[in-house]
């Protein structure tokens, strides 16, 4: 019998969860005797799905160390590791600063947060229910981040170079700090003489080629995972969860489909000849795991094995740029941010004027590059965007948008790896490697 591709089966588990949550839901309602059948029900998925979501947490920390090391030290020398890291660096920044200004220009456009030139009040009242009705996790977690001084904003820069890195490697929400040191440890490794130089090069790629088999063998069961992810999400998640924001969820997800399909595949095309189609093709599976993990981070080890596997690039460049891109380069997340705040000060009746909102897009583009790659990570640089602002209200609204966030985090997730993956091919492609082979349009 022939197998179903992978990405069918994701895409296929995707509809059954949808199906069932959608009938569940419709069937017995959202508050569930927990006796009951459907409860359990869910109640065994979501464990099932935690697994799968640990198994992809599980391998990142010596995913990322033994990519990032045996990556480096196959670039010969500093020389190759900087002009690797300018361009890496340089289109990172580009194009996260291009998804911040369609977020922006989108937000000024449609204005989700005003009715009739004046602040929606229903939107406002919306805010205080969501907000009251939010789970004891969802507003600690803000009052957590509440808590925090204003000037935290340097915390991600300080969080690069951390003061123990095996209590780095111990958080998930950490890994710019165990990136950096993989990074300083492996251009250390080429000072050393070449038969130390060696063993240690084949030690960190022999772990690299373990964690790969590992990769492999969570991504075979990935069907399952996502199913058990999705069918929680969908139950819990009713249409009337976006209908009274409706405005703001139409703003952010044509911005994150904006960058999606039409500046990222222009951007393929013209600095890198690549064909999009070609490229959404190899990236389906790390599409569809992101979107249902809503974790870039969890998602690594996918996003890795589809650009090296399906788009052809040397593990000299995946190794190096998307670990990085991972947690720094969030393109969906920075133009998530910039709609988010602007939303929020309209509905407060707050007037942002040229300077608040270049003030918003620079924070949104610093505050990206230090939000984890981990589930609604991004609310807490929104509510210290939005402190900094001097938006009234900043805490109640976060934890109303927290509160309806999950399917914005979806999206947004999977435009942040496609943002990665993008990055990865125009910079193979600038150092001649000829990805897509078989392609017509191979270099
Ligand atoms: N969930 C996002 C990610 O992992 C981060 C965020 O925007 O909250 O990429």
């Amino acid at each position: 019998m022939k197998r179903v591709a992978l990405h069918w089966q994701i895409l296929l588990a995707l509809g059954l969860a949808t199906l069932t949550g959608v009938l569940f839901r419709a069937v017995s309602g959202v508050d569930l005797d927990p006796a009951s059948f459907e409860a359990r029900a869910l109640a065994i998925s979501g464990f099932i799905g935690d697994l799968f979501m640990q198994a992809l947490k599980m391998i990142i920390v010596p995913l990322i160390v033994t990519s990032v090391i045996s990556g480096i030290a196959s670039l010969q020398g500093v020389k190759g590791f900087g002009r690797l890291g300018g361009k890496t660096l340089g289109f990172y920044a580009a194009t996260s600063l291009i998804a911040t200004t369609t977020g922006l220009l989108l937000v000024n456009l449609i204005e989700p947060g005003i009715k009739d030139g004046e602040p929606n009040m229903a939107i406002r009242a919306a805010f205080e229910s969501k907000a009251a009705a939010a789970s004891d996790a969802e507003k600690a977690k803000v009052a957590d981040a509440a808590a925090r001084e204003a000037g935290d904003f340097l915390d991600t820069f300080r969080m690069m170079i951390p003061e123990n890195v095996f209590s780095a490697a111990t958080d998930n929400g950490q890994m710019l700090g165990v990136i950096v040191f993989s990074i300083l440890f492996a251009i250390a490794m080429t000072r050393l003489p070449a038969a130390e130089m060696r063993t240690l090069r084949e030690f960190f790629q022999a772990g690299n080629d373990v964690m790969i088999t590992l990769t492999r063998w969570i991504m075979a069961v990935s069907p399952i995972g996502v199913f058990a992810l999705m069918f929680p999400v969908i139950h819990a998640n009713g249409p009337e969860v976006f209908w009274e924001m409706k405005a703001y969820f139409v703003t952010v997800l044509s911005g994150l489909g904006i960058h999606l399909f039409i500046t990222m595949p222009i951007i393929l095309w013209l600095l890198a000849r690549i064909d999009p189609r070609w490229h959404f093709r190899a990236m389906r599976e790390a599409l569809l795991v992101a979107f249902s993990t809503a974790s870039s981070s969890g998602t690594l080890p996918v996003t890795m094995r589809c650009v090296q596997d399906k788009a052809g690039v040397s593990k000299r460049v995946t190794s190096f740029t998307l670990p990085l891109g991972s947690t720094v380069n969030m393109d969906g997340t920075a133009l998530y941010e910039c709609v988010a705040v602007v939303f929020v000060a309209q509905v407060m009746g707050v007037q942002m004027g040229f300077a608040e909102q270049f003030f918003v897009v620079t924070a949104a583009l610093l505050t990206s590059v230090g939000v984890a790659g981990v589930p609604s990570a991004s609310l807490v640089a929104i509510l210290l965007i939005l402190k900094n602002s001097n938006v009234p209200g900043a805490e109640t609204a976060v934890v109303a948008l927290l509160a309806v966030d999950r399917l914005l985090d979806m999206s947004r997730t999977a435009v942040n790896i496609f943002g990665d993956s993008c990055a990865a091919v125009i910079i193979a492609r600038s150092e001649g490697e000829n990805i897509f082979p078989g392609q017509k349009n191979s270099a």
